[in-house]
């Protein structure tokens, strides 16, 4: 049974899909204004992890990804750098696309609306919650009428009476401060639609009502986000969808944390600054964030880092806690992830078989079916699977999940050392098991999108070719050294070395080195 922590009911609940074995998630995306950070990738990498774990448990998932391209910032952007807005919007859409893809997220992605796309949908959802009372025109602005739906509140647990304040300007066009804009007068020079209440564009709040019913129906699953879009955007959201269908608008409201650098609180990258009308709060912790270097370009941090090792640092730790960004902290992760990546090495000279190549499970049945089937199985491997499932059953928790491919990885490690299996040429049922165990693992990585494909090399191949013959010759020298009972020069060639940062490790089948 998979739970899920619900924000609207502040507790885990058993997840049950709104149509049997069909699953619709709803991601809020970013405005396309400025190169990507790391804190847009936050998002995606979560809820694709999401979406490849509730398909390995047999659902079909089908994610949306909403893409803001009607935006004051980025009108304000496409006049700093006077050009059109389509222009900045095809600039930074590509960027963004690119980021997903690098991280394995893109193909995971069925649909990326965008909001100029539906501006037709808009304009009718929002002229029917004026005919239904929930909302008004007011001199060319649409507003909702935050009074008139009971439940206001209910997914942030604030009342009307602690929201005072906080609806900020345009107040002499509105009824009640907190009423929010569906649709905007257009003012001079800037991008604009026909609607029944003149020339103008849609609020922010409305697209993802509308995107959202468009692709995933009235009633759908799932819809993620950032923890600080619960109050107002989804609170928006809600009332919005709710008013005009009468039902609930999904079953699960799942948010993430937020990542923070340098222990300041608030957010890297992300949606940035919203008016004041639409009541962000964000913006100041915002500002002093993006001065820091989280707030690169992802494009430049991915000449820096690997996808993999930035999509196991995003996952180490579970989705709803604030995510400690520092490039430190990504650095130590990695040498975690690459000690998966040496075992793979390790692997394959053993058994021969590509590690990235072993046919593992892609669904939970058939991986249960491999486990039942192959006995005596490896010591323990069970019980590992068993564990690493129970973490991700349990809110999908990737970073208990991700202990447990750790421990399973001592084990294997531990297996290889204990029967010797670098040296030992005859005994096939042992690599049976020990390939079987390396499918297991491998099968859990690929819930979490790890392990698809081999790392690659960190420097260019011909100097990385260059300096594996140099050490090597190396390691043989120091050999012909040792035989000759010159112990001197044999650590030396050691110790130096480790000064440089190579470590070489005897063992039974010959000298190992790692950088
Ligand atoms: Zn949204």
């Amino acid at each position: 049974m998979i739970r899920v922590y619900n924000t609207l009911s502040k507790s885990k609940e058993e997840f049950k899909a709104v149509n049997p074995g069909e699953v619709g998630i709803y991601l809020c995306g970013p405005t396309v204004y400025k190169p990507s950070h790391i804190g847009h990738m936050v998002g995606p990498v979560i809820f694709d992890t999401i979406k490849r774990y509730l398909t390995y448990n047999g659902y079909r998932v089908k994610f949306v990804i909403n893409i803001t391209d009607v935006d004051d910032k980025l009108i304000a952007e496409a006049n700093a750098r006077n050009i059109p807005m389509s222009s900045v919007v095809a600039e930074m859409t590509a960027d963004y696309l690119r980021n997903l893809e690098a991280m394995n997220v893109k193909n995971s992605v069925d649909y990326f609306p965008k909001v100029s796309e539906h501006i037709d949908n808009i304009i009718k959802f929002t002229q029917d919650l004026i005919d239904k009372g929930f909302a008004y025109e007011s001199e060319g602005d649409v507003y909702f009428n935050v009074g008139k739906f009971s439940e206001y509140g209910k997914l942030s647990h604030r009342s009307l009476e602690q929201m005072t304040g906080e609806g900020g300007g345009m107040a002499d066009r509105k009824q009640t401060p907190f009423d929010f804009s569906l649709w905007k007068s257009a003012k001079p020079n800037e991008p604009s639609w026909d609607s029944p209440w003149g020339k103008g564009r849609p609020g922010w709040h409305i697209e993802c009502s509308v995107m959202s019913r468009e692709l995933l129906g009235e009633t759908f699953d799932i819809h993620g986000g950032g923890l600080d879009l619960v109050f107002p955007h989804h609170e928006n959201e809600v009332a919005q969808s709710e008013a005009r269908h009468g039902k609930p608008m999904c079953h699960y409201w799942m948010h993430n944390g937020l990542m923070q650098a340098s222990g300041e609180i608030g957010k890297v990258g992300g949606r940035k600054t919203r008016t004041a009308e639409e009541g962000n709060i964000e913006s100041q912790e915002t500002d002093k964030i993006s001065k820091s270097k989280g707030a690169n370009a992802f494009g430049d941090m991915l000449k820096q880092f690997e996808p993999e090792t930035i999509r196991f640092f995003l996952l180490s730790s579970h989705y709803r806690r604030p995510i400690d960004f520092s490039f430190e902290r990504i650095e130590e992760v990695g040498k975690g992830l690459e000690t998966f990546y040496r075992f793979a090495k390790r692997f394959e000279k053993i058994t021969g078989h590509n590690f990235y190549h072993l046919p593992a499970a892609i669904n939970r049945i058939e991986g249960d079916q491999t486990i039942s089937n192959v006995t005596p199985s490896f010591p323990e491997l069970a019980e590992y699977r068993t564990k690493f499932l129970e973490w991700m059953d349990d809110d999908f928790n990737t970073g208990g999940g991700i202990g447990v491919l750790f421990d399973l990885l001592r084990v294997l490690n531990k297996y290889i050392d204990d029967y010797k299996l670098e040296t030992a040429t005859g005994d096939v049922n042992r690599q049976a098991l020990l390939i079987h165990g390396a499918t297991v693992l491998r099968e859990l990585g690929l819930t979490l999108g790890l392990f698809y494909e081999p790392p690659k090399e960190k420097t260019n191949a011909v100097s990385n070719e260059l300096v594996g013959k140099l050490i090597g010759l190396l390691i043989e020298l120091r050999a012909s050294a040792r035989k000759n009972k010159d112990f001197a020069t044999a650590d030396k060639i050691r110790n130096d070395l480790a000064v440089f940062g190579v470590t070489l490790e005897d063992r039974p089948s010959g000298t190992e080195w790692k950088i």
